[in-house]
């Protein structure tokens, strides 16, 4: 018998905590998971998944407009945000028992609620329960940072913008990250009108400067407005409900809604970590090694709590490298290279590898290869909207090094390509492949 409750103990039953019970417990180890709020974690509840299906309904919007042009006789279309709320909710409420199931099926405990570190191998559960395990995994992942000035209770954040009573006439959206940018091309397809207000003068910082660039030329002429520089001084609530917004050195706004998309910080505060010793960065992410081992060698972390890649993907690998690594022999460290990333923006962005900054920074000569085209679709449509892909290649070795692009459908496209970035095959790979066509893809082969 062993000398602990369980062989392992999960705090949060997100992407990482979920991936991490599961295989762990398909290893043989006696697991239990706890979670406060619903399991699935960010991405399935509040994330990514019901992020997803706005996306795909507002998109709606250009397709029933566009359809004209194809010949469809699209009668006067009215978009309701209830129908759509309620649909992506139910379905949020399908995965969630799913992945319940998942845990269920693999013999893992879930303790609905919330759980503290009380030992390097020791919990409390909320109502006192203290349990003992040989490891510990922290998985409690992020929260939403919401800067503090005067009445920034009244803003929402992206744990709310899903259940939004009504679709707001006027949203102002506070950042230029992920969050902001998808955020402002579903509510300004849904009719909104949107305004993104940035402390600096750049949208998705990180991201290829060409690509930031298209996507900020597309927005506008969508109609969403653009705010840089700008601090937020106060926000007051009005008696019929709307918030006026007051800006430095801007006239006030009056807006329905505030949407605060300035960045997660990790969920590390009032769990116990700083009493057992885990150490804990600048930014209060877990201080992890490369096998996911915080200071406290029995306590593991995996995830956004530990702020290395805030990438639901990578916190799965995380916490599967931590299962196979711990409870089934295998050694496994997670490579952070080359991590294909989207924005699901209208049009979404998908990049992999190095800017063309960051690889000239590097490696000194590089070779740059672009295509800006207006995708088949969009011009017999008559939408002016432009793609852009574009390549980075090593110059002294012909190695495509970044692969960055705008355009209809870029993350479908992009998660193949990066394959062959990943393997680190050359622009002479690319060009011996035979284009498939007609597709926006194959300009990715064709680049001259
Ligand atoms: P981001 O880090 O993408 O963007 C944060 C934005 O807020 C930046 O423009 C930043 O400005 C600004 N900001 C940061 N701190 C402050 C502050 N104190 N006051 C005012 N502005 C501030 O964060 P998001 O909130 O958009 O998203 C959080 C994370 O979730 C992302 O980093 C991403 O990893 C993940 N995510 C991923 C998605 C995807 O994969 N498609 C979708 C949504 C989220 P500056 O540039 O100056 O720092």
């Amino acid at each position: 018998m062993s000398e602990f409750d369980y062989d392992l103990f999960v705090i949060g039953a997100g992407s990482g905590g979920v991936r991490a019970s599961r295989i762990a417990a398909s290893h043989g180890a006696r697991v239990a998971v706890a979670e406060e709020y619903r399991v699935g974690g960010t991405c399935v509840i509040r994330g990514c998944v019901p992020k997803k299906l706005l996306v795909y309904g507002a998109h709606f919007a250009e397709d029933i407009h566009d359809a004209r042009k194809f010949g469809w006789d699209v009668p006067e279309c009215r978009f309701d945000w209830n129908v759509l709320r309620d649909n992506v909710l139910a379905e949020v409420d399908r995965l969630e028992g799913l992945y319940g199931q998942t845990l269920d099926n693999h013999k893992v405990t879930v303790f609905r609620t919330r759980a503290t570190i009380v030992g390097p191998q020791k919990v409390r559960l909320a109502d006192g329960t203290e349990l003992t395990a040989g490891r510990i995994l922290i998985a409690t992942g992020g929260w939403p940072h919401v800067p503090d000035f005067p009445g920034s209770e009244h803003a929402i954040t992206s744990n709310e913008v899903f259940h939004l009573e009504t679709l707001p006439k006027r949203i102002m959206i506070a950042g230029g990250g992920y969050i902001a940018n998808e955020f402002a091309g579903i509510f300004n397809e849904f009719g909104s009108q949107v305004t993104i207000v940035n402390r600096g003068d750049t949208i998705l910082r990180g991201y290829d400067e060409q690509i930031r660039d298209r996507l900020l030329q597309i927005s506008m002429t969508k109609g969403i407005h653009f705010k840089f520089n700008v601090p937020f001084r106060s926000i007051e609530k009005n008696d019929d409900g709307t918030l006026t917004v007051h800006l430095e050195n801007c006239d006030p706004f009056i807006v329905d809604a505030v949407l605060m998309a300035t960045g997660r910080v990790p969920n590390t505060k009032g769990i116990g970590l700083e009493e057992v010793g885990v150490e804990l960065d600048e930014q209060g992410a877990i201080k992890v090694d490369e096998t996911n081992q915080s200071s406290v060698p029995s306590i593991y972390a995996v995830g956004d709590v530990t702020n290395r890649i805030q990438l639901t993907p990578v916190a799965i690998r995380e916490g599967q490298a931590f299962a196979d690594s711990v409870f089934g022999g295998k050694p496994t460290v997670v490579d952070y290279q080359n991590v294909p990333s989207a924005v699901f923006s209208h049009p979404p962005i998908g990049a992999v590898g190095m800017t063309e900054a960051e690889a000239r920074n590097k490696l000194g000569s590089v070779r740059i290869y672009t295509s800006d085209f207006r995708a088949m679709k969009n011009v017999l449509a008559g939408r002016n909207e432009r793609a852009l892909y574009k390549m980075v290649v090593n110059a002294a070795t012909d190695q495509v090094v970044g692969l960055h692009m705008i355009g209809p459908d870029a993350p479908e496209i992009l998660q193949a390509a990066a394959i062959a970035v990943k393997a680190g095959l050359t622009k002479a790979d690319f060009d011996a492949t035979v284009a498939l066509h007609p597709s926006m893809a194959e300009e990715l082969v064709l680049l001259k």
